[in-house]
Formats: C-alpha cells, sequence, structure tokens
C-alpha cells in the first residue's frame, strides 16, 4: 500500500509517497512559489528541480503525481498506484480528536475551523480538493495537528476569561505539533524499554516553531501552544507569552491595526525581534560567538522559557521520566539542549557530554545515573500520517 503525504501551506506544498507494507520513504519533494511562478524539488535517487508553472494547488498537485509517475524518473506506474493521501491539516478544533477520513461534512468542519487557523487550514483544504479532484476514488484522510492534544483536561485548555466566550467562539488552548509530540515520545518509550503508558514525558519540539508538551501515561496533559499557534515559548519569529495588555499598547505607540500589530509577534519578534540578527540558530550561534549581546539574550531567553515549561509540567505531571529534544533546534544543536537542561539538574535531569555530541540521531543523552532520561529523537511527522491514514482507511 502506497500512501501520499500532503502538506499544503499558503505558497507550497511538501509530499511524501511511503510504501506502508515497509514504511519506507520511496520519495520526497516539494513545490514552492505556487501561484507566483512554481518551483518543484523532487528527492529520490533520481533527484530533480524544475521552475514549472504552478498556478494553484491543484496543478501543483497535477505536477507531484506526473512526477510519480513520469516513465523516466517517477517510481508509480499509475496514478492508480496510489492508495490514499494523508493530509496534515493543523486545526481540527473540538471537532476532531482523530484522524478521520475526509467526507463532505468533515470538509465543511475543517472549513469552520478555518476561523481559528486562518493562515493553514484554508490552504489544508485547497489540498484535498485538490487531490479529490485529481484523484477520484481516492480516499482523503485528515490528520490534525490539534488533535493529540484533545484529551487535555479543562484545567488546562482553559483561558480565565468568561466561560460565555469560550462557549460562544470556542476559545481555548488547542495545542500544535500533536503528531510530532505524539511520534517522539512513543519512540523514546521505546528506547528507554518501559510501556508508553507507564511514563511521564516532557517533549520538546524546538524548530522555527517550537512547542512543550506534557505526556503522562501516553495521553497530551498540557501543551505550550494555544488557540494558535503563538503562544508558548519564544520562537524563531513569534514572541510567545506576553501580557496581552502589550497587544493594545504596541496598537496604540505605533499607530498600528490589530492586524498589523499580531503580523509583529508572528513575524518580527522571538529571537529574531530580541536579536535583531536572525531566527536561525546557527546564525545566532555565531553572532554571540562574536559578542553580539541580543544574540546571547535571545538565546539565554530561548533556553529559559523552554526550561520554565519543563519545570511546570514536571509539577503538572507531579514527576518525571523522561525529556524529549526534537525538530531542527531539538536534533541539532548541542549547546542549546546542555543550556537548557543546565537549568534542570534539581529535577534530575544530567547531560552526558560525551553522548549529546551528537547530531540528527535518536539517542539517549544523559548520564547512567541520571534520574530522568533525556533523548534525542528526530521527529517523523510524515510517518505518523502515514500510519493514520493506513489506519482510518
Ligand atoms: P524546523 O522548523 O524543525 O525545520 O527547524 C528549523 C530551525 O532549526 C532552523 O531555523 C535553525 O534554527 C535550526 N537548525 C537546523 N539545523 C541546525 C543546526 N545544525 N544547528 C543549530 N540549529 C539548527
Amino acid at each position: 500500500m502506497n500512501i501520499l503525504v500532503l502538506n499544503c501551506g499558503s505558497s507550497s506544498l511538501k509530499y511524501q509517497l511511503l510504501n506502508m507494507e515497509t514504511e519506507e520513504l520511496l520519495v520526497k519533494g516539494l513545490c514552492e512559489r505556487i501561484g507566483i511562478d512554481g518551483y518543484l524539488k523532487h528527492t529520490s535517487d533520481k533527484d530533480y528541480e524544475s521552475n514549472v508553472a504552478m498556478p494553484d494547488h491543484e496543478a501543483a498537485v497535477k505536477i507531484v503525481m506526473d512526477a510519480l509517475i513520469d516513465p523516466e524518473r517517477g517510481v508509480l506506474k499509475s496514478m492508480s498506484d496510489v492508495h490514499a493521501v494523508g493530509h496534515r491539516v493543523v486545526h481540527g478544533g473540538e471537532k476532531f480528536s482523530d484522524s478521520v477520513v475526509v467526507t463532505d461534512e468533515v470538509e465543511r468542519a475543517i472549513d469552520e475551523c478555518s476561523e481559528l487557523a486562518p493562515l493553514h487550514n484554508p490552504p489544508n483544504l485547497i489540498g484535498i480538493r485538490a487531490c479529490k479532484k485529481i484523484m477520484p476514488g481516492v480516499p482523503n484522510v485528515a490528520v490534525f495537528d490539534t488533535a493529540f492534544h484533545a484529551k487535555m483536561p479543562e484545567k488546562a485548555f482553559l483561558y480565565a476569561i468568561p466561560y460565555e466566550l469560550y462557549e460562544k467562539h470556542k476559545i481555548r488552548k488547542y495545542g500544535f505539533h500533536g503528531t510530532s509530540h505524539k511520534y517522539v515520545s512513543a519512540v523514546a518509550a521505546e528506547l528507554i524499554g518501559k510501556p508508553y503508558n507507564s511514563l511521564k514525558i516532557v517533549t520538546c519540539h524546538l524548530g522555527n516553531g517550537a512547542s512543550v508538551c506534557a505526556i503522562e501515561n501516553g495521553v497530551s496533559v498540557d501543551t505550550s501552544m494555544g488557540l494558535t499557534p503563538l503562544e508558548g515559548l519564544a520562537m524563531g519569529t513569534r514572541s510567545g507569552d506576553l501580557d496581552p495588555a502589550v497587544v493594545p499598547f504596541i496598537m496604540q505607540k505605533e499607530e498600528l491595526t490589530a492586524g498589523e500589530a499580531l503580523d509583529i509577534l508572528n513575524k518580527k519578534s522571538g529571537v529574531l525581534g530580541v536579536s535583531g540578527v536572525s531566527s536561525d540558530f546557527r546564525d545566532l550561534s555565531a553572532a554571540e560567538k562574536s559578542g553580539n549581546a541580543r544574540a546571547k539574550a535571545a538565546m539565554d531567553m530561548f533556553c529559559y522559557r523552554v526550561a520554565r515549561y519543563v519545570g511546570s509540567y514536571a509539577v503538572a505531571m507531579n514527576g518525571l521520566d523522561a525529556i524529549v529534544f526534537t525538530a531542527g533546534i531539538g536534533e541539532n544543536d548541542i549547546a542549546i539542549r546542555e543550556r537548557i537542561c543546565a537549568y534542570l539538574g534539581f529535577l534530575g535531569v544530567h547531560i552526558d557530554n560525551d553522548k549529546n555530541n551528537s547530531r540528527g540521531k535518536a539517542v539517549e543523552i544523559s548520564t547512567s545515573d541520571s534520574k530522568v532520561k533525556a533523548l534525542v529523537v528526530p521527529t517523523n511527522e510524515e510517518l505518523v500520517i502515514a500510519r493514520d491514514t493506513k489506519a482510518a482507511i
């Protein structure tokens, strides 16, 4: 069974094709500049790149399919060799606590969630509709970033605002990166060699977007992102937590609309905003080494917040068995892992510097006598989407 995994953004489309008998990745690729001009990067044993017109997502899906069945460079004989498509859908609201086969009703519900994720759900839906048109009869499955957090208790997901606002508008914490938190925590349990549903784990998904999740007995009981992915950690360009009164204050002082103020918090804040250097930790690290004080402040702030969240989640779960690092920074930045764990000694987290000297591999990085295990687990959201898709159909 071959499953195509699609992740549609506003002007991009990432894809992977997996053989789900073996879970082998057959090809992956990326369409960019959809609606502008169009660019395809197709990665297999016969890599190629091409500038090709992509006026819309439907055209991009067609180009991906053509690449998959290309007689010379493709991996499939015909379109009928794609047995299902798994779509990453960012927001499932309160409606979806699991992955589902897309029906007209599911499509309507995803559309209704668009007001909670206006940048993400509409392109996700466009991808689903494009597949329905180009591959009629092939089932589409929606896999939600929010679903893993659907069992969070009320005390964790409610905001302390009038309850009617929650009831009327569903304003609450939802959480994101669910497929990643679910995957890396399950792999961590395997590496530790204990049953998943017996462990208290904090997963740190530290990429350009970043979130922390408390997972108790296999269930997400709290997470740092909220109604939208803006809450929580300081990220590449997102502010994370701040006093909500900052928003009208910025609007008044800088004469901005709410949308413009939000744009600053989403795109010009985080470690980029504080450092003035970059949102990329490789650039920040180089700047810090050359004596840039604001780059140091940004990185200190980033690590401090991650550690604070880990500490609060150890309290939320009344204990901690393991902490897991994943995503671009978590998998690759040795120094950042060390800096975060330096705060957590009192909880029983002790890093072995030799073991921590590793990038992009699943490894335990804590000392053999560390009370709390620390691990690096490369995330694989596409594999979770493909597994969920296989299960759903
Ligand atoms: P992601 O969103 O998971 O793709 O992560 C992207 C971020 O990971 C980049 O913006 C970098 O900050 C960080 N990153 C990627 N590779 C490295 C590396 N080798 N060292 C440090 N940070 C890295």
